[in-house]
């Protein structure tokens, strides 16, 4: 199975309730960052209005998941609020194999999948100030009906269950403050020996340094 140890590109994992500003944050930070590529997932669920095909996700039947799911093509997959979601296997690989970073925005049983598949991903996971700002943040969103909010308020004590099981905790009551966080993860994770040395091979060569 495929390590990030042939990869010079890092892979980062996102994950957070419904409402934790998830999505704010994240495409702040391709703007800050914008050599990271963030993976399309393909789901199952109906569009929302404004979104588009290819541009928040591809969206397609359970049929063609579920075929394409066997033959393989996801990196990972899972059900989440009764829908199948899926990470492209081809584009992450792609990517992190040319040394670009992917960022994928994915649920808790996701990020299990992939950190088995890749033990230095950095899993981060966004965390509410507090849960009455996470209710008033997806009520506010008003793009679902009130019984998918219900459900999702619901999921989102299961999500938060699964926090611990990532390294880093942002916690987005200033959104200022979370974004800095964010980054600096990520600049962090950069400087991480094995990336250097897979992305600098003739300087770590001519310095005489042999990364593990
Ligand atoms: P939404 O329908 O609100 O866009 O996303 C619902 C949940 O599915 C979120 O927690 C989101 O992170 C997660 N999700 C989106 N894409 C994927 C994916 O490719 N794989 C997994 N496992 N979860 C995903």
């Amino acid at each position: 199975m495929s390590s990030t140890k042939a990869f010079s590109g890092s892979l980062f994992v996102v994950a957070a309730p419904s409402g934790a500003g998830k999505s704010t944050l994240v495409n702040a930070l391709l703007a800050k960052e914008p050599s990271i590529k963030l993976s399309i997932s393909t789901t199952t669920r109906a569009p929302r209005p404004g979104e588009t095909h290819g541009q928040q996700y591809y969206f397609t039947t359970a049929e063609d998941f579920v075929a394409r799911a066997d033959n393989g093509e996801f990196l990972e997959w899972a059900e989440v609020h009764g829908n199948y979601y899926g990470t492209s296997r081809l584009m992450v690989e792609e990517q992190m194999k040319s040394g670009t970073d992917v960022l994928l925005e994915i649920d808790w049983q996701g990020a299990r999948q992939v950190k088995k598949l890749f033990p230095q991903a950095a899993g981060i996971f966004i965390l509410p100030p507090s849960i009455d700002a996470l209710e008033d943040r997806l009520k506010k969103r008003a793009t679902d009906e009130p019984h998918v909010i219900t459900k999702r308020l619901l999921a989102a004590g299961g999500e938060i269950a699964h926090a611990p099981e990532f390294e880093y905790a942002i916690i987005n009551e200033e959104f200022d403050v979370a974004l800095s966080e964010l980054t600096a993860i990520v600049r962090a994770a950069r400087c991480r020996f094995a990336q250097q040395a897979a992305r600098n091979t003739s300087l770590f060569a001519q310095l005489g340094i042999h990364a593990e």
